[in-house]
């Protein structure tokens, strides 16, 4: 008897093993690759850092791309298999591209991922002064829990062309010993009422104003002194005067720096990881691919967390025009060359989280350390705005990932009608190209500071460079 039901029990652990599926956890089963995942994030972090708006993000990615061979695309230039372009569009977004072996027309591989990150822009006219405070009045980028702002060290960075048309860079507050920023909340002495408040109102967007200053620039009591005196330090460091701020684009970001969480050292913890985790690993992926069978065009897109509108976004013409730059010579339909590509929509998906468990299907939740997440769609309620992936689609995509050793894991943003958002998926599916979703799982995403595993970084890495392949 005994016998026979360890029998039993070996036949029925086979066929389990044969029939159902578990994604796979990347520290149990290759914890030797910790090692390598963790040196790779070492870049990240210094990435992370330097790349804190989309014109930074964009000035680091070109840096490193240069030094990789990359040089400015050239409409008039022949292109080998092997050859290295970029386009760089209004220093808010950038393509890479890499020759490959096969003709256009057989169609290219592409991977986009989005540089700019929730952050606060400061309004067009933006400096006041109210009760012997200097402040500036900001308008929030993207979706922010606007709480989670107030309190938070920032600093500012941006561009601004003075009235001769000369063109300023600030950065106030990146480098040790600078000057940082910051946004007052209420005591909580005092707080009573405010605690009252629906979450979504516990700073209101009218309440996101920003420290400037607090000296006069004269003891006397001319009028808005300490305004003068912040107009005064400014234009001794920028030559601006208070109507260059019409002709600015100023952002305000977190001040903090990467740093390794946890005391495994596993996660990092940053600002901008959606999507700047998938910019990096593309960026090193595109530089590390030497010859690929198919060209790759890696797009780094801006204004995704607005809706993608505006001359720097996927839902504008900038990638057609591009590309019609890269069929003209060959004499290549660009309808062909969609058709034929596949693309990789990089972005992150929320990570899940057990302190809010009740939001996620665990099921169909992505985790840390399980790799890149695949998703099929994104959207909400009935799948709206969504590209949802076909089954040929998310068969190749697999394909490539478990041809090359990549640990991956699938799921949804969280329990159906819980809430939802999108991606960039659905502007390169309406351009008829297969389309599907892969990132890093994230958590406490569109916070001032999100976090992400490292194990996960290193492995989407690997699948972007098992694409490109
Ligand atoms: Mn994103
Ligand atoms: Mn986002």
């Amino acid at each position: 008897m005994a016998k026979k039901s360890e029998d039993r029990k070996n036949e029925e652990k086979k066929l389990s093993e044969k029939l159902t599926f578990q994604f796979r956890h990347i520290g149990k089963e290759n914890p030797e690759q910790f090692k390598k995942a963790d040196k790779f994030c070492e870049g990240y972090k210094a990435f992370l850092d330097s790349a804190k708006t989309e014109r930074d993000c964009v000035k680091e990615a070109l840096r490193l791309a240069k030094e990789a061979g990359y040089t400015e695309f050239d409409r008039g230039a022949e292109y080998y298999p092997g050859q290295r372009a970029y386009y760089n569009n209004r220093g808010k977004a950038l393509i890479l591209v890499n020759f490959g072996a096969k003709p256009l027309s057989e169609g290219v591989r592409f991977n986009i991922a989005h540089l700019d990150s929730p952050r606060l822009d400061l309004k067009p006219f933006p400096l006041y002064e109210q009760d012997e405070l200097a402040l500036f009045k900001t308008h929030y980028y993207g979706g922010i829990k606007k709480y989670q702002w107030g309190t938070t060290p920032l600093a500012m960075h941006g561009t601004v062309v003075l009235r001769d048309g000369s063109i300023k860079e600030v950065c106030i507050g990146e480098k040790e010993g600078e000057p940082q920023f910051v946004i007052s909340d209420l005591l909580i002495h005092l707080a009573a009422k405010q605690q009252e408040r629906p979450l979504k109102e516990g700073l209101k967007g009218e309440e996101l104003n920003i420290l400037v200053g607090s000296i006069p620039y004269l003891e006397d009591d001319c009028k808005e002194q300490i305004k003068l005196m912040a107009l005064k330090l400014l234009n001794d460091m920028y030559d601006m005067t208070e109507e260059d701020f019409l002709r600015a684009e100023i952002e305000f970001v977190p001040a903090v720096k990467a740093v390794d969480i946890g005391l495994d050292r596993s996660m990092v913890g940053g600002y901008g990881q959606d999507d700047r985790v998938c910019v990096y690993t593309a960026l090193m992926a595109a530089v590390d691919t030497e010859k690929p069978e198919y060209t790759t065009v890696t797009v780094f897109t801006d204004k995704e967390e607005t809706g993608s509108d505006g001359n720097t976004g996927m839902a504008s013409r900038m990638l057609d025009h591009f590309m019609e730059d890269l069929c003209e010579k060959s004499g290549t339909r660009l309808r062909d060359v969609y058709k034929n590509s596949i693309c990789l929509s990089s972005d992150v998906n929320a990570a899940y989280d057990p302190t809010f468990a009740d939001v996620f299907e665990k099921n169909n939740s992505s985790f840390l350390n399980h790799g890149p997440v695949l998703t099929k769609y994104t959207g909400s309620r009935g799948k709206s705005s969504s590209n949802d992936a076909s089954a040929e689609t998310m068969a190749r995509f697999i394909g490539f990932m478990e041809e090359n050793g990549v640990i991956w894991q699938a799921g949804e943003l969280g329990k159906v009608d819980e809430g939802g958002g999108g991606t960039i998926a659905m502007f390169m599916g309406n351009r008829d190209v297969d389309t599907v979703d892969l990132g890093v799982p994230v958590l406490s995403m569109h916070a001032p500071f999100e976090i992400t595993a490292k194990l996960d970084v290193y492995h989407t890495y690997k699948a972007y460079k098992a694409f490109y392949k």
